[in-house]
């Protein structure tokens, strides 16, 4: 058995379905969910004599995917018959682009546990999606809506080395692609997937180990995952002196371990060929300069203006920037109130669980949140209050200054009130009481419990730990002067 240090080289191809109305050869919806073979026609269909035709839009949303990663955009580019058989793919071969890809040589930087790493893009290709295979107890059901929609492929070069790197890639990636509006990239809806091309070689080494490639990912979570499992894998079988064998393997998520589908077909196996029926590709700078001018600002420059503008730490605007709609909800609430920092933490840490990390399924109105933020931070309700009236806002529509007025949750701030609640606290507790004067501090958490409990909740929990060491003092002392 050997002890050598591996290491993972890890390529990523992601495809991502391009946001068009139509698909990408002919004028068929792109509808998700629309009922089976409703959205079809002979061209997506592959029927004899039908001819493609390239969909505008589909080429500039490709080129903003380019422009975001900082590719160059082909002036010249081709499309290409792949070609296999399979039922999903009527035509027997995918209309894409092989030797002359609409963009190349970008990059991407991905922030890691381990730092800020950048990974090279090495091209991003048009292609057109396959239909969908149902596969019932019985029979093979087949759905061709998917069938020619457009999707862009983006590959990376093999600097990735680890599942943690993996996925801060694809959700950089994400946060990109959702950015500059070329995709929707519902994982769920399979409109991102990924490819995850694998090898082990020892640590310091140039050459590269033979590779498997895991197919068709659909989760962050599955592809750190699958990677995990596969650099063990290929690990063992190195160590045993066993060789990795070059296939196609796909996640299983249930058993949480990558499984063969296939031995890999090799690059000449798909025979690639012109496409005929579809011209050369030419983009100009005419072309490119009003899509270069609408490009909105990237997830990078907007976490840097974020932290700026708003004084919020970098983690928060990294979470922030990595959902668009998210950081536009922030920043419509963050410009209404006078504490963006605190808005940022309830906004993260508490609303987003009330939704499901989805702020958009029960909206709060951005200015809702910022009053409730206000009301935070000037001490008119406590952090406890502030939760509670949170949930509430996910609900229903009200102002939180007036419920938290009208339902008397404002803070108790006025201390011969606290005072008053203390002694009640005090007399109630005298076994925390003695527990505290032994020396006991855990027997003061519960003492304060004990005062939020009693104000319901809304004791000013400054203020009420100051009054209660104060009472908690002058108690010890009465008991000095009778002990003597
Ligand atoms: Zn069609
Ligand atoms: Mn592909």
């Amino acid at each position: 058995m050997s002890h050598f240090e591996y290491e993972a080289v890890i390529g990523l191809e992601v495809h991502a379905e391009l946001k068009t109305a139509s698909k990408i050869f002919c004028a068929c919806r792109t509808d998700f969910g629309a009922p089976p073979n409703t959205q079809c026609c002979p061209i997506c269909m592959g029927l004899p004599g039908a001819l493609p035709r390239l969909n505008r839009h589909a080429v500039e949303l490709a080129i903003r995917a380019g422009l975001a990663l900082e590719c160059e955009i082909a002036q010249r580019s081709k499309f290409d018959r792949k070609q296999y058989f399979y039922p999903d793919l009527p035509k027997a071969y995918q209309i894409s682009q092989n030797k002359y890809p609409l963009c190349q040589n970008g990059r991407l930087r991905v922030s890691t546990p381990t730092g800020t790493r950048e990974v090279r893009i090495t091209r991003i290709h048009m292609e057109e999606d396959a239909g969908k295979l149902i596969h019932t107890s019985s029979e093979t059901l087949i759905d061709y809506n998917r069938s020619g929609v457009g999707l862009i492929e983006i590959v990376s070069a093999p600097d990735l080395r680890s599942g943690e790197e993996a996925s801060a890639y694809l959700r950089a990636l994400r946060g990109i692609l959702l950015t500059a509006g070329v995709s929707d990239c519902r994982m769920q809806e399979g409109s991102m997937r990924c490819d995850i091309n694998l090898s082990l070689r020892k640590k310091g080494e140039e050459s590269l180990g033979v590779r498997t490639e895991i197919k068709n990912v659909n989760s962050f979570a599955f592809a750190e995952k699958a990677i995990n499992y596969e650099i063990l894998r290929q690990k063992e079988l190195i160590e045993a002196g066993e060789t990795v064998e070059s296939e196609t393997r796909r996640f299983d998520a249930s058993l949480g371990r990558t499984v063969r589908m296939r031995k890999k077909e090799r690059a000449e196996d798909y025979r690639f060929l012109a496409e005929c029926n579809l011209p050369v590709l030419r983009i100009t700078q005419e072309d490119l300069e009003p899509i270069r001018a609408s490009m909105p600002e990237l997830p990078d420059a907007r976490r840097v203006r974020l932290c700026k503008e708003y004084g919020i730490a970098e983690a928060d605007a990294s979470i922030l920037t990595s959902e668009p709609a998210l950081a536009d909800y922030y920043e419509q609430s963050a410009k209404q109130s006078a504490d963006p920092v605190r808005l940022a933490h309830l906004l993260l840490g508490e609303l987003l669980r009330y939704c499901e990390g989805d702020p958009f399924r029960s909206p709060v109105a951005a200015s809702r949140l910022a009053e409730l933020v206000d009301l935070l931070s000037e001490g008119s309700i406590n952090g406890t209050t502030a939760k509670r009236l949170l949930s509430r806002l996910t609900e229903s529509d009200f102002s939180p200054r007036e419920i938290a007025q009208s339902e008397g949750l404002m803070q108790i701030r006025d201390r011969d009130a606290l005072r008053e609640m203390i002694r009640t606290v005090l007399a109630e507790s005298s076994k925390a009481v003695a527990d505290y004067q032994s020396g006991k501090q855990a027997a003061f958490r519960s003492l304060q419990g004990r005062l939020m409990a009693i104000s319901g909740g809304r004791a000013d929990p400054v203020l009420g730990e100051e009054l209660l060491l104060e009472l908690l003092s002058q108690q010890a002392c009465k008991k000095g002067e009778r002990d003597v």
